[in-house]
């Protein structure tokens, strides 16, 4: 989501460290942008727009700017008070400068009682209280780090905040609670950035320091540049340092339109390397039961997960949104196995649920694609995707290396696995793009999408759904096929458009009959399948009726027919990530960053 950077340097020049940094946190999706600084004459300036980064960029004068050494920076995500220039960050009083990620939860009462004491807001964002609460204890004891944190104090909700003062142009604030926060010295040491992840600090930090739950950190320059990390009883902690492992090669697009092909493209060599180095001292057969909890694509794995992890491993599975499972009080017992699946690691929805559990005394098992991520360094167990860095806000390759992960879960014995027959369909897909970009063509209009399919094709399917609701706007739905005739079948008529996952696996012949019911009802049916389910259909395809991409299913996925079997839909994913792309991309729309959505959901 909303994205905080900020720097405080031994020399000029920081502004455009920040733009920069500001950069490539856009892939997390934003709608306004903002900066502050504290200029050579001392003054305090903020610069913010509504919408990119190049607009902010236009209303800067670099000129200017190049004498200062303090700055903050944000892109937010609205969550309180509409996109405006008011409510865009940072938000200001008097002398001092803040930005915030999350939520300020008491917001409400705190601005109140501010007004009664004279405080004049701008906009009606949540985050502006914390500039005029700051400034209100200022006025009481004129110490900006106290002030700071006798605001923190009052704060109620889950945030990221970073502040500067005007008149401390050599004090940099940050604090935790609930939203990400990392910390870097520049390898020269003559700069240090306070950031909302390490993307942000990719190239500028080889190593981040991750804040703890409750953190806060004081950064200053006097002869030299100095941080401490303050725990919430504010005593001086050391927390562990990471290396900055997010690579030139993840934040570029090389050569590709955008993030979300290239990282489309990855899906093979992301399945081959989550096979190889996958490692694990968790066995899933030593418990009675697995929960999984997740959100989106993370759930939509966990789904699938559930077909591998009661066939493969007969461990009765559930799988629940994260969401819900928080607030529901489930039922839990000490013989089950809990896995948070969480791409950014960061899903306070997930992270919530896992805490919940893991204060009850039960097993925690996270997999993330993000080291050092809160949920990866709170649970029991980790296990890390290895999917690189993904950028495109929607998941893809994530995807494909969380089910790699449960796969291999499940399954236990690698050696049961015919990795390349799974990534050779997986190319073969990603070679035949043009056939789904054609379709993509005649797709791009339609109204209504039904995303159908049976076993481990359901949850393929629900992921097709979403990917195609995130990125083109459509109304789609995923169901399983031996559920329409149970009300999805009363939809069908001509405007809606039916993609049906039809892997040759075990219930091909009763996929393929609701194929059929469906075109009975003038319905339009496109079959994701294999040539050789196609040639048995002489009269949908001689009358031209069916839509089809086909793939060549000739590969193994395992030397058990029954592992095979289960297998035979996963690699199709391949190809409804596609089918999205390029529908978003026929529709004219940006596929990396989809409207009023966000990488990293840190708010509830
Ligand atoms: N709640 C704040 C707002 O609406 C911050 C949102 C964000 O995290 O970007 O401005």
């Amino acid at each position: 989501m909303c994205g905080i950077v900020s720097v405080l340097s031994r020399n000029d020049g920081i502004i455009r460290d920040l733009i920069d940094c500001l950069s490539r946190l856009e892939y997390r999706g934003y709608d306004s942008a903002g900066i502050a600084y504290v200029d050579k004459n001392s003054r305090l300036c903020v610069k913010k727009t509504i919408g990119k980064i190049a607009s902010l960029e236009k209303i800067i004068d670099f000129n200017e700017g190049a004498r200062c050494r303090i700055g903050i920076g944000h892109t937010r995500w609205a969550t309180h008070g509409e996109v405006t220039i008011q409510n865009a960050h940072p938000h200001t009083s008097d002398e001092v400068a803040i930005v915030h990620n999350g939520i300020i939860e008491n917001y409400e009462s705190l601005k109140e009682s501010l007004m009664k004491d004279g405080f004049v807001f701008d906009g009606v964002s949540d985050s502006e209280v914390v500039a005029k609460l700051i400034s209100y204890h200022l006025k009481k004891n004129n110490d900006f780090l106290k002030a700071f944190q006798a605001t923190i104090g009052q704060l109620k909700g889950a945030f990221a905040i970073v502040a500067i003062h005007a008149d401390y142009p050599y004090m940099l604030l940050g604090a935790k609670r609930g939203s990400p926060m990392a910390v870097g010295l520049s390898p020269d040491s003559q700069r240090f950035y306070i950031a909302s992840d390490a993307v942000a600090l990719s190239s500028l930090c080889h190593d981040i320091v991750y804040l703890d739950e409750g953190d806060s950190v004081v950064c200053e320059l006097t002869d030299e540049l100095r941080y401490r990390i303050l725990n919430s009883n504010l005593e001086v902690v050391d927390r562990q340092k990471t290396r900055n492992n997010v690579s030139l090669h993840d934040v570029t697009k090389n050569g590709f339109e955008d993030f979300m092909l290239k990282e489309i493209f990855e899906e093979p060599v992301v399945a081959q390397r989550v096979f190889r180095n996958f490692k694990c001292n968790v066995n899933v057969a030593d418990y009675r039961s697995i929960y999984i909890i997740a959100c989106g694509t993370s759930y939509y794995a966990g789904l699938l997960a559930k077909y591998w992890l009661e066939s493969l491993s007969r461990v009765h599975t559930d799988v629940e949104i994260a969401s819900e499972f928080r607030y529901r009080n489930p039922v839990l017992s000490r013989e089950t196995l809990y896995i948070f699946i969480s791409q950014s690691g960061e899903t306070i929805d997930t992270l919530s649920a896992m805490r919940q559990v893991k204060n009850m005394g039960f097993k925690t098992l996270a997999i993330v694609n993000v080291e050092g991520s809160s949920i990866a360094r709170e649970a029991d167990e980790c296990i890390h995707t290895d999917a690189g860095f993904e950028i495109g806000v929607a998941s893809t390759k994530s995807f494909v290396a969380q089910t790699m992960v449960m796969l291999l879960l499940s399954i236990q014995q690698k050696s049961r696995l015919n990795i390349d027959g799974i990534t050779y369909t997986m190319y073969s897909i990603l070679n035949d793009g043009f056939v789904i970009k054609a379709l993509a063509e005649r797709i791009k209009d339609k109204a209504r999408l039904l995303y159908l399919g049976r076993g481990g094709s359901f949850p393929i399917a629900l992921e097709g759904a979403l990917k195609m609701k995130e990125l083109s706007y459509v109304s789609a739905e995923g169901y399983p096929s031996g559920e329409i005739k149970h009300g999805p079948i009363a939809m069908i008529d001509h405007q809606v458009y039916s993609i049906i996952i039809a892997p040759d696996d075990y219930y091909v012949g009763k996929t393929i009959v609701n194929a059929r019911e469906i075109l009975a009802r003038n319905g339009e049916v496109l079959l994701i399948t294999t040539g050789k389910v196609l040639a048995n259909l002489h009269d949908l395809k001689k009358n031209k009726l069916v839509d089809h991409i086909l793939l060549k299913d000739q590969w193994e996925y395992s030397t058990d027919p029954a592992v095979d079997q289960l297998l035979r839909s996963w690699p199709y994913v391949t190809a409804i990530h596609m089918l999205a792309y390029y529908v978003a991309k026929a529709r004219g729309l940006n596929a990396d960053q989809p409207r009023n959505l966000a990488k990293s959901v840190t708010v509830e």
